[in-house]
């Protein structure tokens, strides 16, 4: 580009990363030439974001770079620019959000060109906005949120000044669609080693409140539960997010999880999961860890139970967000035994019958025998399975058949009194 005539830099991500000796995967650069020009000069291209400037171009091993023409915006309305090209590179630069994200580095020279300091808040550790803090997180609400998420990630602290914006800007936040702030929560659960360093910012400067209010006052002890699992990528491992954030939501109980995840406009899978983990550890999570705490494995019937409620397929999930839970209490509960509890809680849930499925008998048998269909029946291969989870040696055929038939009958009177009613009720 540049034999071309054209000033070509790379800029952002990549050249802090690079200054900060983390590995960053793309580069992007910043370009006097005009999309149409790049598309020319390069053999394959793609235009992603024509009307921004953006033009990727592929590489020799086919991976993408994005090159945006030098712009600067000429109106912002808290979250959308209007760009204009024909700027300079340093009219690029000061358009850009912080100033460790405004250096420039020209590969070919190879010369950084850094208007605003940037090398020197990177190696002080200093998340500072490029000018008048205030009037930038004003453009743009996002702003206040990555701030935190780059200092949160690279264990920076913010300087005085951007802070204050940031809090400034909690109130008006709400401007932001629900799944950008999503987008930002994920990228955060994603790329930082301890969310709650950035967490505890979105609690302190009011941006909970705002946007996801049941996390509002969300206690250091759910924060640091937070921490205590891995990360998740990258190659991101969309289990991990998930257990993340059910963690954060582990304090709210499911309802209130659900619906935040919902406002927040998470994936109905993410919602289904991280609602029904929340949901066991609220029921169990107490019960279960006050037994740890006092040295031993619940009895083998309450883990049959445990198993059957949390299902089969998310017992480790279960255990791995009760043990970062556990980890951040106050009570000591010993790695060991949670490792302990894991092997046992498997063995059972792939062994024992905790699941309607497993019983010796199913509906069939049971209204062959005489039990009308509809939900009394459910009801009683549920009770049946509540009696064989308590001893699973009682899953036998002819033993559930005589249980079932008995209490039918026994019931029978009552059912008759129902059918009464409702048509008591009715005529
Ligand atoms: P990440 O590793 O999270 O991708 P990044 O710095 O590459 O970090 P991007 O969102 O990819 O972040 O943006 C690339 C660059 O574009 C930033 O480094 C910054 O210079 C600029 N930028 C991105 N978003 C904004 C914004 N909202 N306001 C101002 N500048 C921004
Ligand atoms: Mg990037």
């Amino acid at each position: 580009m540049q034999d071309a005539g054209f000033e070509a830099w790379c800029v952002g991500g990549a050249v802090r990363d690079a200054l900060l000796g983390l590995a960053h995967l793309d580069w992007d650069l910043a370009t006097s030439a005009t999309p149409q020009e790049v598309r020319k000069l390069f053999r394959r291209t793609i235009p992603v974001g024509i009307e921004f400037g953006t033009v990727g171009v592929l590489d020799r091993d086919g991976r993408m770079h994005e090159v945006t023409t030098f712009r600067h915006d000429v109106k912002t309305d808290g979250r959308h620019a209007v760009v204009q090209f024909g700027a300079s590179l340093d009219e690029d630069l000061a358009r850009r959000d912080f100033t460790i994200n405004a250096i420039a580095y020209d590969p070919i020279a190879r010369r950084l060109h850094d208007p605003f300091a940037g090398q020197v808040d990177l190696a002080r550790g200093i998340v500072r906005a490029v000018g008048d803090a205030e009037a930038r997180m004003r453009e743009d609400r996002l702003r206040a949120l990555r701030a935190i998420r780059f200092a949160a990630r690279l264990e920076f602290t913010i300087e005085a000044a951007t802070w204050v914006a940031i809090v400034g800007s909690a109130p008006h936040l709400t401007r932001l669609s629900p799944e950008r702030v999503k987008q930002e929560l994920d990228k955060t659960m994603e790329q930082v080693r301890y969310p709650s360093t950035a967490l505890e910012r979105w609690r302190t400067s009011g941006a909970f409140a705002s946007l996801v209010p049941a996390l509002a006052s969300v206690p250091d002890e759910v924060l640091k539960a937070v921490d205590a699992l891995p990360m998740p990528g990258p190659p991101t491992r969309p289990l991990r997010r998930v257990l993340r954030f059910a963690a954060l939501l582990s304090g709210c109980g499911a309802k209130a999880a659900e619906r935040t995840l919902r406002d927040l406009r998470a994936s109905n899978q993410e919602i289904a999961v991280v609602t029904s983990l929340v949901d066991r550890w609220a029921q169990h999570g107490q019960s279960c860890g006050d037994m740890l705490a006092s040295g031993v494995l619940p009895p083998a019937p309450e883990l049959r139970r445990l198993a059957a409620s949390v299902g089969r397929l998310r017992v480790t999930a279960f255990v791995r967000l009760a043990a970062a839970r556990w980890h951040s209490g106050s009570r000591v509960i010993a790695p060991a035994l949670v490792r302990r509890l894991h092997r046992t809680l498997i063995a059972t849930a792939f062994r024992d019958p905790i699941e309607i499925a497993d019983l010796a008998v199913d509906g069939d048998d049971l209204r062959r025998a005489g039990i009308a269909a509809g939900p009394a029946l459910g009801r009683m291969l549920a009770h049946l399975l509540e009696w064989v989870i308590a001893d699973p040696t009682r899953n036998q055929r002819d033993a559930l058949l005589a249980i079932a038939t008995a209490e039918w009958h026994e019931t029978r009177d009552a059912r008759i009194d129902d059918v009464r009613r409702e048509r008591g009720m009715n005529g």
